[in-house]
């Protein structure tokens, strides 16, 4: 086995405290950063400016190494689509999503998902593993290199698609394709936090990617301690599952809502919005016909969130052949929008992008080989379908 150490996933203070092990000073450190991730260099004889003996060492110590490529997807309208090997049959995947003044890349955090959300076709494959911070930067990192120079990296696209609004778009895009980065992949980044804080910490360092705080997001189906982690060591922007104004409901469509109900959830986006880097929550909603989706739904949701800054970002589901679920018809999400508007609340319809490659955000499949027992968690959902429609 390998053991040379992966420099990709170590974050600035881990690759400092690596240079300094080695006897090398901390600036070092500041340049191996930038040639890793600034310039995507892989290859340590490439890095001019390191003494020629440093350059032996890091190649007998040390490698860059992103997940290996299994598919690689370009849609018609620009959206790009990587499947990664993560290794004993699992894949997990990444989109580019270029519009006119950014490139967003959605990226995964974990090979399939523990949360097991009803409508997620990433939690119906079942939980396999957390992916090292390697991996997760890993994704950034070959998006980058791979969309340098091409066409696709910045084609004028429609409006923002929702993701989230970018009122400092047109802003520096630091001359690298992606100008900003979301966690709506596979996996819930806050149940692989450790892994998803060093790739946040590269993604803002300037030596690095250089991204600003609220060009990065990360979304959670509410797994509260962590809100409150990621708050104190590095609050980006935050987007929040919701898809229920209830318990009772959003306790069958996010179970993680039984350890963490709506109650807690809110007061954790109250305390997270006091270092936001926005003034505001984003809340995802799925529209799920019959489910989650009437005018009642929505008159409940508005009462809820009073009091909370917030947009919503309304998804239409992508629909999965196991789910049993329905996505609601268009009329119906425009009239749910449109009493939230009515509401006073801003609130955007997700567009779907990359349809031809299903690849829009937070719709990834990937491959994954299932950890835990798929069929007996199969069954089980067809009940709870039931049980949610009745
Ligand atoms: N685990 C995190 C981030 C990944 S999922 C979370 O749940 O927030 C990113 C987004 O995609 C979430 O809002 C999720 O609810 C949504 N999503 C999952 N499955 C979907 C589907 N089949 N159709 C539409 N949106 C889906
Ligand atoms: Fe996991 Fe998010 Fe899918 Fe829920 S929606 S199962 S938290 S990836």
């Amino acid at each position: 086995m390998d053991s040379r150490t992966n420099l990709l996933g170590l974050d600035p203070d881990g690759l400092v405290r690596w240079c300094e092990a080695r006897g090398e000073k901390a600036f070092r450190a500041r340049q191996l950063l930038r040639w890793i991730h600034q310039r995507g260099e892989a290859e340590f004889g490439a890095m001019t400016d390191l003494a020629k003996s440093l350059r032996a060492r890091l190649e007998a110590d040390a490698e860059v190494s992103p997940p290996s490529i299994l598919r690689d997807h370009l849609s018609a309208d620009g959206t790009r689509k990587w499947l990664f090997d993560v290794g004993q049959g699992n894949a997990v995947e990444a989109v580019f999503i270029p519009e006119t003044a950014r490139g967003t890349l959605c990226i995964s955090t974990q090979a399939g998902c523990a949360v097991n959300c009803l409508f997620c076709s990433t939690g119906h494959q079942g939980f396999s593993r957390n992916l090292t911070a390697a991996e997760v930067v890993g994704q950034l990192w070959l998006a980058n290199r791979l969309l340098a120079g091409s066409p696709t990296a910045r084609i004028a696209g429609p409006a923002p698609s929702g993701v989230d609004d970018d009122d400092d778009a047109g802003a520096s895009i630091v001359g690298r394709p992606v100008s900003n980065v979301v966690f709506m992949g596979m996996g819930e980044p806050l149940q692989n936090y450790a892994a998803t804080l060093s790739a946040l910490r590269l993604m803002l360092d300037d030596h690095a990617y250089g991204l600003s705080r609220r060009r990065v997001t990360v979304s959670t189906s509410g797994v509260v301690p962590m809100m409150d982690r990621l708050r104190d060591d590095c609050p980006v922007a935050l987007a929040v599952s919701l898809h229920a104004p209830n318990d009772a409901l959003r306790d069958r469509l996010v179970p993680l809502n039984r350890k963490y109900p709506l109650g807690e959830l809110l007061a954790a986006c109250h305390r997270y919005l006091e270092r936001a880097p926005r003034d505001f929550i984003t809340f995802e909603y799925v529209m799920l016909d019959g489910i989650n989706d009437s005018d009642a739904h929505a008159i409940e949701l508005i009462e809820r969130v009073r009091g909370l800054p917030c947009k919503f970002n309304l998804i239409p589901f992508n629909p999965f052949p196991a789910s049993g679920l329905v996505k609601s018809p268009p009329a119906r999400v425009k009239q749910f929008a449109q009493r939230l508007i009515d509401a006073g609340i801003v609130t955007t319809v997700r567009k779907t992008r990359g349809d031809d490659i299903d690849a829009a955000c937070g719709q990834l499949a990937g491959e994954v080989l299932d950890r835990t027992r798929v069929a007996e968690r199969n069954a089980r959902r067809v009940i709870e379908v039931a049980e949610v429609r009745s």
